[in-house]
C-alpha cells in the first residue's frame, strides 16, 4: 500500500533546495542572477529600469500604440523570496555612528522622519550580502538615498 506523504498543517513547505542555514556565498547553489541582492527594493527597479531602456528605444508612436492596448490595472507576481535577515543591532549601530550624517556626501540627511525624528538615512552594505560580504558595522555604511542610488547606478 503506498503512503501519501502529506505537508504538514500550516507549516511553509520552501523549495528543497533551498538550504534553511545559509552556507557562505562562495557555495551559494543558485546562478548568480538568482542570488537575492540585500537591497531588495533597489534590485527591483534596476529590473524595471532595463525594460524602461528598451522601451525608450521606441518610438513614442509605438509607445502610445501599446498604452492603448495595455491594461490599466497592474498585474502582481507572488513569489516566493529568499530574503537575508539582516541584524537590526547592525542597522542601529551603523545609523548611530553616523550622527545624521552621509557617508558619501558628507551632508545631513535630507529629512527627517516623521514617525520618530530621526534622521533618514540608508544602510548600504560595501559587499553585497549576496555577494559573501558580512552582516558586519565594518562592512556597512549610513548614506543618502541620493548617494545610495549613486551607488547602485552610478
Ligand atoms: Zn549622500
Ligand atoms: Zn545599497
Amino acid at each position: 500500500m503506498k503512503t501519501k506523504i502529506s505537508k504538514p498543517a500550516g507549516k511553509t513547505v520552501i523549495n528543497k533546495r533551498a538550504p534553511t542555514v545559509f552556507a557562505p556565498a562562495a557555495a551559494w547553489p543558485y546562478p548568480t542572477k538568482t542570488r537575492p541582492d540585500n537591497d531588495e527594493a533597489l534590485d527591483a527597479l534596476l529590473k524595471l529600469q532595463r525594460r524602461v531602456n528598451k522601451s525608450l528605444l521606441d518610438s513614442s508612436e509605438d509607445r502610445n500604440l501599446r498604452l492603448l492596448k495595455a491594461s490599466k490595472i497592474p498585474k502582481i507576481t507572488i513569489r516566493e523570496t529568499i530574503v537575508f535577515n539582516r541584524n537590526p543591532d547592525v542597522v542601529a549601530e551603523v545609523l548611530f555612528q553616523s550622527n545624521g550624517v552621509c557617508h558619501d556626501c558628507n551632508r545631513e540627511a535630507p529629512f527627517k522622519k516623521k514617525a520618530d525624528g530621526c534622521p533618514f538615512l540608508e544602510v548600504h552594505h560595501i559587499i553585497t550580502l549576496a555577494d559573501g560580504g558580512e552582516d558586519s558595522v565594518e562592512n556597512a555604511i549610513a548614506i543618502c538615498p541620493n548617494c545610495h542610488r549613486k551607488r547602485h547606478y552610478g
